[in-house]
């Protein structure tokens, strides 16, 4: 006997029966007539794979209200974010990344990926405190945890250090930003090389800058070639690939896809702070639909909440796929259905995830969306009427709305 079946869903462009049994999808079918504990009515609704936040920060978040934020001239949300990283406690890092989760969890994400930053400031804190939060939520969203460098590793004599301790505490992967130091090969190097002896991924923020001379993700892609790292090396940003030349951006696109290497974009910070100088208007957001044409794996992601970096950010990711369908110009409706991969398959791909998808053996990790489509679904903002981790209804939503349209109340 199945443990659920959802009747009716949309799945794969067609209305479906979903049978689940021991936390796995046992059967995708027009119909399923063997017997289930439980039914659900999902009829002519969405059925996706659960929604995964691919590049985060819960432990800055919710942080807005300790700082002026972003204003002309002043400090950049790096600056900002550094000295208040100094008064964070486990406790106090530990209450605002639960925060984020069930937030997270109620919008439909059943897997995440988070940068933990390690360096002077923050020390191993934030590694203490979301080692608790990925406990607690075992089982209900699964929590990849990054040992990340937000402030370079050249500054100080104790971030090196710290790092690889953070890698002996568990963290299965290592995290750099390039940018943050002044020889960012170097950086790279380092990383590279610790990243070999650990024999864990790696995952860059890189390239967050307008100016053509300071990219990266060539080298980084050079660098995954030589040292046989394909499909281990994550790009967060890639915001400079879009100052490039169409000729010179074609020749780093193609050596990023030989070097398999996934591209997270993160448009919501990237219109937020990027192109506040009088220059130009330059936006930030990566080359998402180029990238994607020339094989490359793009996903997207919430990146801040609640910070300097984005203070309206919230993990969403229907709201992310608006934002991007606006800032990328990907509206027409073939490029809003695929949107919905770069939440979805794409990421579960950029961070290694096995049995992910909807197809039958996967795990049962699912949102269910009040919407028949995905244009519909990000147009309209649809309610994510259930979420599912390993069978397991984990967040219910309804939303009430009464529009009063009789005659009467047209024409008073
Ligand atoms: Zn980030």
């Amino acid at each position: 006997m199945d443990d659920l079946i959802l009747r009716g869903g949309i799945i794969a462009g067609t209305q479906q029966d979903l049978a689940i049994q021991h936390g796995r999808i046992r059967q995708i079918a027009p119909r399923v007539s063997t017997p289930a504990q439980t039914t659900l009515d999902t009829s002519a609704k969405l059925v996706l794979p659960g929604f995964i936040e691919s590049h985060i920060h819960p432990d800055k978040a919710f942080i807005a209200d300790r700082t002026s934020g972003l204003r002309r001239d002043g400090p950049s949300p790096q600056v900002l974010v550094a000295q208040l990283k100094k008064t964070f406690t486990i406790e106090d890092i530990y209450e605002r990344a639960r925060r984020v989760m069930l937030f997270a969890i109620r919008h439909g994400c059943t897997t995440m990926r988070a940068h933990v930053e390690i360096d002077a400031f923050a020390e191993l804190r934030g590694v203490e405190a979301l080692q608790r939060v990925q406990a607690e939520f075992a089982g209900v969203l699964d929590l990849q945890l990054i040992a990340f460098a937000q402030e370079g590793i050249f500054h100080d004599e104790v971030t090196q250090g710290l790092l690889r301790e953070g890698l002996q505490m568990g963290l299965p992967i290592l995290g750099g930003c390039p940018y943050m130091d002044r020889d960012p090969r170097r950086h790279i190097d380092w990383f590279f090389n610790t990243a070999e002896a650990a024999g864990v991924p790696l995952d860059f923020h890189a390239d967050s800058g307008d100016d053509p001379s300071g990219l990266t993700c060539d080298y980084i892609a050079e660098q995954t070639i030589a040292r046989g790292m394909q499909g281990r090396v994550t790009l967060g940003h890639l915001c400079t690939l879009d100052m490039l030349e169409p000729d010179h951006r074609a020749r780093v696109i193609e050596t990023i896809r030989q070097a398999g290497i996934h591209i997270i974009s993160l448009p919501a910070t990237e219109m937020h702070v990027k192109g506040r100088a009088d220059k130009h208007a330059w936006r930030g957001v990566t080359r998402l639909e180029e990238l994607r044409a020339a094989g490359v794996n793009v996903a997207i992601s919430t990146n801040n909440i609640v910070n300097p970096f984005t203070p309206y950010g919230h993990p969403d990711l229907l709201r992310q796929a608006l934002v991007t369908a606006m800032a990328a110009h990907l509206g027409n409706l073939d490029q809003m259905a695929w949107l919905l991969d770069l939440i979805t398959i794409n990421p579960a791909r950029a961070i290694g995830l096995k049995d992910y998808g909807l197809a039958e053996g996967c795990r049962a990790d699912l949102v269910v969306l009040d919407a028949a489509d995905p244009a519909q679904a990000i147009t309209e903002q649809a309610e994510k009427l259930w979420v599912f981790k390993a069978g397991r209804i984990v967040a219910r939503n309804a939303r009430t709305s009464e529009v009063f349209v009789t005659p009467e109340a047209l024409t008073r």
